[in-house]
């Protein structure tokens, strides 16, 4: 057994050693192995791991160094004023306490309270490019340099004097004897596009992302290349010698961020226009939020916002680490994306028996809240994601999107880790699990499992079906466990004494669920066939079938003697009918027609359904009746073939193209050419919901 302290030791070599190649790979080869946030995470795990442990910290750790090692064909050069990081915050608290330790180191050195309070702060975009150091000699540009590890870095002057934003000589009149400039140099999205496309038809590697090809494109040997990109530039910080000071009102010497922005300007630098100066913590924070919802309007990249105190005096008090400025931070946008380490797989037994594989990972937090589950779907995508035990996951969730497993990160798999599959037999029921040839999914047959029957029953008593108020997931849990239901009809021989002594269960609440079983039964006909949860019967197709069929023992007869019969009527798909004979051909379902039967439900069109139904279809005739309909587009619930057959049924037609006589153009998302031809002809456009309506379909 591995010792707590030996542990430690060895996820610090570990995180060492991937973060080293990492690194390699991102600075040097600008080809990462893995996506930013990923890094970030796991380097922040080594930072804590050796904040805790301060004996883990080596030499070659790097979280001691910066960057990468220059790439070979360029001269190193050393920075007049070193060139660092930024720390990062990963939300507004830690932006908070960032605020306050550095407000704490400035106030202990300024004695006089001089610098009192700390605000304003300058807030700038933070570009996602690469840093460059310029020196100016006289007013004209001499030098351009990478950031590489701070101290020093490539001399890249030729390949940076392509870059049309960027002055060869300063616009100002008696230029101080020296000038050092720092910005980023990106690529817009634009043009970004068009290299990797003009890359892809070459049969070359296209780049990650627009700062991969920023770098790699710096550091080509040939400045016609780096020419031929596009690149351009922001400058954000300025360095002046001391001494100078200009009595020239127009260019005043700094004194802070804010206004060496506009030096900047005048200076003839592209200054980004949406730094904004932030007098409260509050305005630091509209600045951030309005960013991260806005950032996708902008035609670059930005992944945070940089927030920086603007005296320099200050600055000077609060100084720098080892790797960045104490002044600065950069608040990184929410991650949409983390590493997580898998705990476990579990597995879900839907009501058709489908098993889902569902990974259980370290909570995270993504898009704002805290995730430790995903489904997985099938045995498919375990063995595409070639999923092992203890494996380091990289799991995505943007906006409401369900989180998802995206990738395994290989490299910092375990030794002994062992791969992943589905289990041969059913977690519920231990009978033995089926996946046809060819089929994704891995399915329990056994009809009394008891997850099978539990999905079963959710699925009877929910709101579109039966809606039977009372009964919850956890009394469903409770009634299957414990024996006491075994299939829905079961569910109406259950009487009040019993329910009232179940777990957080009264009398009063134990009426209430038999009168609600009890009133369930006068539910219409269409929602008991929905209630039955056939595979691929959902509420349209529920009623769709319903109207042509008036009770279970047609629509059974109807399956397995002339399925053709169900698809010539409303168009209904293959796999419906399919789905239809299977489950009428199964003996476990013929017998729970016949109980649902014995405890008093018809499975068939009462009068009153009758009744309303020959009032819609009245209704739906003459809505339809005459008129000229144009499908495009794709519709969510109704199939083109079954929206077809109705309106031809009711006398409608259903032409393919728009016309002057076409009376309906419906159209549903992502339609084309129809919708701006109907909308020129002044055609009334209506939606997939209105056309139900218009068919009596809810
Ligand atoms: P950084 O990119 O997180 O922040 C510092 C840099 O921000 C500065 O050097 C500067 O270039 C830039 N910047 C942009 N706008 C700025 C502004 N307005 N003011 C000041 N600076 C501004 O830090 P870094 O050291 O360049 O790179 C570390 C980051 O690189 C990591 O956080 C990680 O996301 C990424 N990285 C990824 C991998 C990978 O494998 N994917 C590997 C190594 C590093």
């Amino acid at each position: 057994m591995k010792t707590l302290s030996s542990q430690l030791y060895e996820r610090a070599e570990e995180l060492r050693s991937f973060l080293n190649k990492a690194n390699h790979a991102y600075y040097v080869l600008d080809s990462p192995l893995m996506e930013d946030v990923v890094y970030d995470k796991l380097y922040r795990e080594l930072i804590d791991l050796e904040k805790q442990n301060p004996d883990l910290i080596t030499p070659d750790s790097p979280t001691q160094r910066l960057g990468g090692k220059p790439a070979q064909g360029f001269k190193s050069i050393k920075h007049r004023v070193p060139l660092l990081s930024l720390d990062n915050a990963f939300n507004l608290e830690e932006l908070m306490a960032w605020y306050q330790r550095t407000k704490k180191v400035i106030e202990e050195k300024d004695s006089n309270q001089l610098i009192k309070p700390l605000l304003p702060m300058v807030g700038e975009l933070k570009i996602d490019g690469n840093a460059l150091a310029l020196s100016y000699s006289n007013g004209m540009l001499v030098r351009a340099a990478t950031r590489g590890d701070g101290k020093a870095g490539e001399e890249i002057t030729s390949n940076v004097k392509t870059i049309t934003s960027i002055p060869l000589s300063l616009q100002i009149n008696n230029p101080p004897e020296w000038v050092e400039v720092r910005g980023e140099a990106f690529i817009p999205n634009n043009t970004f596009d068009e290299i990797n496309l003009k890359r892809e038809k070459n049969g070359e590697n296209v780049f990650a992302n627009p700062r991969n090809a920023c770098s790699g494109t710096l550091r080509q040997l040939d400045p016609q290349v780096v020419a031929s990109r596009r690149l351009d530039f922001f400058a954000y910080t300025l360095h002046l010698p001391e001494e100078w000071n200009p009595q020239n009102d127009d260019l005043l010497k700094p004194q802070g961020q804010w206004q060496a922005l506009q030096w900047l300007k005048k200076a003839g630098f592209k200054v980004n226009p949406n730094a904004q100066l932030l007098k409260t913590m509050q305005e630091v924070q509209n600045f951030f939020n309005f960013w991260e919802v806005n950032r996708y309007t902008l035609p670059y990249e930005t992944d945070g916002a940089v927030i920086k105190i603007d005296n320099f005096e200050a600055q000077i008090y609060a100084g720098f680490t080892q790797k960045a400025p104490r002044w600065a931070i950069a608040l990184k946008y929410p991650a949409v994306e983390a590493p997580s380490k898998l705990i476990k797989l579990t597995y879900q037994v839907g009501r058709t028996g489908v098993v889902t594989p569902v990974a259980i990972f370290k909570p995270v937090t993504l898009a704002g809240t805290s995730v430790s589950r995903a489904t997985l779907h099938n045995a498919n995508r375990i063995a595409d994601l070639d999923l092992h035990s203890d494996d380091t996951i990289v799991i995505r969730k943007a906006g409401e999107i369900i989180p998802e497993v995206v990738r395994v990160v290989k490299e910092l798999r375990p030794f002994e880790a062992k791969p992943l599959n589905l289990p041969t037999n059913c977690p519920e029921c231990e009978s033995k699990l089926i996946r046809e040839i060819d089929a994704s999914a891995t399915c329990c047959i056994n009809s009394s499992c008891p997850a099978i029957l539990r999905g079963a029953l959710r699925h009877w008593v929910s709101k579109g079906a039966l809606d039977v108020d009372g009964l919850g997931s956890k009394l469903i849990e409770q009634l299957v466990n414990r024996g006491l239901v075994t299939s829905i009809a079961t569910l109406y021989e259950l009487d009040t004494a019993l329910l009232a002594s179940l777990e957080r269960m009264g009398v009063k609440s134990a009426e209430n669920l038999v009168a609600a079983l009890i009133e369930s039964k006068k539910q219409p006909w269409h929602k008991q066939l929905y209630g039955l949860g056939i595979h691929h019967i959902g509420e349209a197709n529920a009623k769709i079938l319903a109207t042509s069929f008036p009770s279970i023992s047609q629509l059974s007869l109807t399956a397995k003697d002339s399925p053709e019969v169900i698809q010539i009527i409303h168009g209904i798909g293959k796999e419906i009918i399919e789905s239809l004979n299977q489950w009428f051909s199964n003996p476990c379902n013929q017998e729970l027609i016949n109980s649902l039967k014995r405890v008093g439900f018809s499975l068939e069109a009462s009068e009153a359904d009758v009744a309303i139904q020959n009032k819609s279809d009245k209704q739906l005739q003459s809505s339809v009746n005459g008129k000229t309909f144009v499908l495009t587009g794709t519709m969510e619930s109704l199939s083109r073939t079954q929206a077809k057959s109705i309106i031809e049924k009711n006398g409608g037609k259903v032409n393919s193209s728009v016309s002057s006589n076409t009376t309906y153009l419906v159209a549903g998302t992502k339609s084309g050419s129809k919708l701006t031809k109907a909308q020129t002809l002044g055609i009334e456009i209506i939606n997939e919901q209105q056309l139900k309506n218009m068919l009596s379909i809810e």
